[in-house]
C-alpha cells in the first residue's frame, strides 16, 4: 500500500492531513517522498521553531543519547539541573517542573493552582475555581477539553471535571466579574493560537495581573505556542511588562526533535508539590533536558527572538498590504500570523491545498483561518517566496466567489 493508504487504513481518524507525504526536513524546508521541496510555514504548531534537523540540536541529541537517556527521576542526573536553572533565569521565576507534552504541563499547572488555593489561600476543600477564556486551547486531556468552548473537542467525552469558569477572551470587565472568593487562578493564552491567532486588546494581560494581585489569584499563562520567541519576544507576557505566577512551556522547548514541556512558577506555588503528589516517568529525562537546554541556547545565540521580531514585522506588513476581498482580516505578532478568509470565497482548507500545490505548507484552523508561522530560522527570501505564493492564492480566490454569501 502507498503511505497515504497505509496510514489511512491503520490510523485513528482523528486528523485530516493535507495530501503530501513528507520524508525529510532541513531548516525551513521539507521534502516529500518524490523529492519535491516545500517551504514550511507551519513549523509543527511552533514545535519546529528551530527549523528541522538543526545541527546543534541533533548534536546534543545524539551525544546525550549515547551517554544516558532515561534513568527516571528516582535518581538525580547531571543534565536536569542546568536545564531547569536556565528556564528559571529566562522566565524570571523560581522553580520548574518538567513534563513531556503541553497538555501534561497544563495539567501540572492546574494541580499546582488548586493545591495552592487550598493550602496557601485557604479555599474550602473541593471549591477551587479556575477562570479560563472562551476559545481557549490547552490540550486534549479529559479535564482540559472539559473547559474548552469548542464542541468538536468536547462532544462525547464527558462527564467533565468541574471547577472551571469560562469568560470571553480579551474582556477585562467580564474577568473581574468572574473572580470570586474561591478563585485560585486565571489560566489563559496571552495570544490564542488554535482559536485563530487572536490578539487581545493591549492592556488586557496587565489588567488581569492587577486583578489577580488585588484578589490573591494566581496568573498562569499557557505559552506552549506563544513562548520561546514566537511573538518577537522570549515570552508573550513581556509585551505587557508583567510577570506571571506560573508559565507553561512546550512545543519549541523540544527543539523540534522531542516532546519537552515544563511548568515554571514562583517558589510558593511550586512548593505545594511534595514527593508522590505529581510525576512523570519520562519528564525531565537527561535526553530531553540536554536537547531542551541546547534548544534554549540556540534561540539566544542565533538571535531567533530578534529574527522573529524583524521578519515578523515584515510578514505582517506584507499581509496587511494585501488588497483582496477574500482576506477579511490579518492578525498576529512576530512570525505568527492568522489570515481570516472570507468563507464566501473559499475555506481556509482550500487555500492551504492551493499553497501545497505551489510548494508552501500551512494548515488551516477553525475552517476560516490560514496560519502562517514559519520556523524562526527561515531565510528572508524563503519567507518572501512563500508570501508571494500566499498572495497569488488569495488573488486567484478573489476572482471566484464560490459559495453564496451566508446571511
Ligand atoms: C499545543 C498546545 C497545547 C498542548 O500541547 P500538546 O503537546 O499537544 O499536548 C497546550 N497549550 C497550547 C497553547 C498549545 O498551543
Amino acid at each position: 500500500m502507498r503511505p497515504i493508504d497505509l496510514e489511512t487504513r491503520y490510523s485513528a481518524r482523528n486528523y485530516e492531513p493535507l495530501p503530501v507525504v513528507l520524508a525529510r526536513g532541513h531548516g525551513a524546508h521539507l521534502w516529500d517522498t518524490g523529492g519535491r521541496r516545500y517551504v514550511d510555514m507551519m513549523s509543527a504548531y511552533s514545535a519546529a521553531s528551530h527549523g528541522h534537523a538543526h545541527p546543534r540540536i541533533l548534536a546534543a541529541l545524539t551525544a546525550q543519547a549515547q551517554r544516558l537517556a532515561v534513568p527516571s527521576r528516582a535518581y538525580y542526573t547531571d543534565r536536569l539541573g542546568p536545564f531547569l536553572a536556565e528556564l528559571c533565569t529566562l522566565t524570571g521565576l523560581d522553580a520548574a517542573l518538567p513534563m513531556n507534552t503541553g497538555a501534561e504541563a497544563v495539567e501540572t499547572a492546574i494541580k499546582a493552582a488548586r493545591r495552592w488555593g487550598y493550602r496557601v489561600k485557604g479555599v474550602a476543600r473541593d471549591r477551587a475555581e479556575i477562570i479560563v477564556a472562551d476559545g481557549n486551547f490547552h490540550g486534549r486531556t479529559t479535564t482540559i477539553v472539559g473547559f474548552s468552548s469548542e464542541p468538536d473537542y468536547r462532544d462525547g467525552f464527558g462527564p467533565f471535571t468541574p471547577g472551571f469558569r469560562v469568560v470571553p477572551f480579551g474582556d477585562l470587565a467580564a474577568m473581574e466579574r468572574a473572580i470570586g472568593p474561591d478563585t485560585v487562578a486565571v489560566l489563559v493564552e496571552p495570544i490564542q493560537g488554535e482559536a485563530g491567532i487572536i490578539v487581545p486588546p493591549a492592556g488586557w494581560l496587565a489588567g488581569i495581573r492587577k486583578l489577580c494581585d488585588a484578589h490573591r489569584v494566581l496568573l498562569i499563562l499557557d505559552e506552549v505556542q506563544s513562548g520561546l520567541g514566537r511573538t518577537g519576544v522570549w515570552f508573550a507576557f513581556q509585551h505587557e511588562n508583567i510577570r506571571p505566577d506560573g508559565i507553561i512551556l512546550g512545543k519549541a522547548l523540544g527543539g523540534g526533535v522531542l516532546p519537552v514541556s515544563a511548568f515554571v512558577a514562583r517558589r510558593e506555588v511550586m512548593d505545594v508539590f511534595t514527593p508522590g503528589s505529581h510525576g512523570s516517568t519520562f519528564g525531565g529525562n537527561p535526553l530531553a533536558a540536554a536537547v531542551a537546554l541546547e534548544a534554549l541556547h540556540v534561540i539566544r545565540e542565533e538571535g531567533l527572538v530578534e529574527r522573529s521580531r524583524e521578519l515578523g514585522a515584515h510578514m505582517l506588513a506584507r499581509l496587511h498590504a494585501i488588497r483582496s476581498p477574500a482576506v477579511k482580516e490579518v492578525r498576529g505578532k512576530g512570525l505568527w500570523a492568522g489570515a481570516e478568509i472570507d468563507p464566501s470565497y473559499a475555506t481556509a482548507r482550500e487555500v492551504c491545498e492551493r499553497l501545497l500545490v505551489n510548494g508552501v505548507l500551512s494548515k488551516e484552523t477553525h475552517g476560516t483561518v490560514v496560519r502562517l508561522a514559519p520556523p524562526l530560522v527561515i531565510a528572508s527570501d524563503d519567507l518572501d517566496w512563500a508570501l508571494d505564493r500566499f498572495e497569488e492564492a488569495v488573488h486567484a480566490l478573489g476572482h471566484r466567489r464560490t459559495h453564496p454569501k451566508a446571511a
